[in-house]
């Protein structure tokens, strides 16, 4: 099996595939990303006349969905065989099951209008130009519009964990998100329609699953925001490293990142754990009951999750053990990775070695690359040649 994880700036585009030839994307990174790196392996796909059997977009956030917007556009305007994308999982209003009526009434229709609209001029917020909130642009409506088959191996209706699906030869179980976390997400959303009319109803127009999707990636974009704190001194890395004991998470109160569709992905020998930008807790949780109901905890490629943060990079680490641990970011925008959570990974399981693969070449990748502190604590390091990003064979 042959993973690719692109340098996607601050964000995650992953590629998996396996001799079988069956191709996996997880998340497409930024429009740059795609027509930069992304595309050109899609090209090979087409041409060789094979297709992309699944693209997850694992949750609606900038730095995940807007490469997938622009495949999408190319998709539509032809560029590649009408076959190339068997199927999406991606989850928006549409599996929520927020909807009460077909149709909506006029005046709910305006208030959702009205919103979108409202949402739109918030647009400097989100840097991407090419995401807008015009009907059909979005990543819903592109999905929708192109006829590809959306969440078809879940019947249509929601990505929730803990189930499991064949690709091929390949095995892809849905961790997260649970039922439990696509509630809080309705309800989130619900409440904000109903702050603007106290009786407001849900409809199935394709608006709602526009605005819906326009209103968490500002929603993100505010959460970012207000979590960039970040302590990557060196001295600071140092300190917690003799410190011995993992840094505790302080929890992230995203409910998109909490929506993340985390997977592992394997066949009969090799495993893989994806876990976008899961939150610390969640992770945890159906890790723990995993292992508890025998499910072996061994991975070969785990990926750390919403790249490398201290907030989602904790106790989970814990439950599992892997060869290599991917850390993707370029360190903008949020300062990942945070030293934190690459404390954490170096202390759990540090009686086993690791490989820790960057897909960017971070200060903090070659603060760590240090033969003193890799023989103490039983790792390695591996970072980019080439700008695209890392391969990994296992
Ligand atoms: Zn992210």
């Amino acid at each position: 099996m042959k993973i690719k994880c692109f340098n996607a700036k601050n964000g995650d585009a992953i590629y998996i595939r396996n001799n079988e030839g069956i191709n996996i994307f997880i998340d497409m990174g930024y429009p740059e990303t795609y027509t930069r790196y992304i595309s050109n392996d899609i090209n090979v796909i087409d041409q060789c006349g094979e297709v992309i059997d699944l693209l997850i977009i694992t949750h609606i956030d900038q730095d995940h969905i807007s490469g997938a917007i622009s495949f999408l556009r190319d998709i539509q305007s032809e560029k590649y065989s009408q076959s190339i994308l068997k199927q999406v999982w991606h989850n928006s209003y549409r599996h929520l099951s927020v909807a009460t009526k077909e149709n909506s009434s006029k005046e709910d229709l305006y208030v959702v209008e009205e919103f979108l609209n409202k949402l739109s001029k918030l647009n400097s917020l989100i840097s991407d130009a090419t995401i807008s909130a015009k009907q059909g642009s979005t990543l819903a409506g592109l999905i929708f519009g192109s006829g590809i088959e959306w969440n078809k191996d879940f019947s249509h209706g929601p990505i929730v964990g803990v189930n499991d699906v064949s690709i091929g030869n390949l095995k892809v179980t849905v961790l997260t998100p649970s039922n439990y976390i696509l509630k809080n997400l309705k309800r989130y959303w619900k409440s904000e329609l109903c702050k603007m009319k106290y009786d407001f109803a849900f409809g199935e127009e394709e608006v709602f699953d526009d605005a819906f999707e326009f209103y968490m990636l500002n929603e993100t974009v505010l959460q970012n925001n207000s979590n960039s704190i970040s302590s990557d001194s060196g001295e600071c890395f140092h300190a917690l490293l003799d410190n011995g004991v993992l840094v505790e998470s302080e929890g992230d109160s995203s409910v998109t990142n909490a929506s993340s569709i985390a997977t592992i992905i394997e066949n009969d020998s090799c495993r893989i754990l994806l876990t976008s930008d899961a939150h610390d807790n969640d992770l945890y949780e159906i890790l723990y009951e995993q292992s508890q109901n025998g499910i072996n905890m061994e991975f070969d490629l785990v990926k750390l999750s919403h790249h490398g943060s201290r907030n989602n990079n904790s106790k989970w680490l814990e439950l599992v053990s892997s060869k290599y641990y991917l850390i993707s970011t370029d360190g903008s925008k949020h300062n990942h990775p945070d030293v934190e959570a690459i404390v954490n990974l170096i202390l759990s399981n540090s009686k086993k070695d690791k490989i820790l693969c960057f897909n960017s070449n971070l200060e903090i990748a070659r603060e760590i690359d240090k033969e003193e502190l890799k023989r103490r604590f039983n790792y390695s390091v591996i970072r980019p040649i080439e700008e695209w990003g890392i391969e990994i064979e296992l």
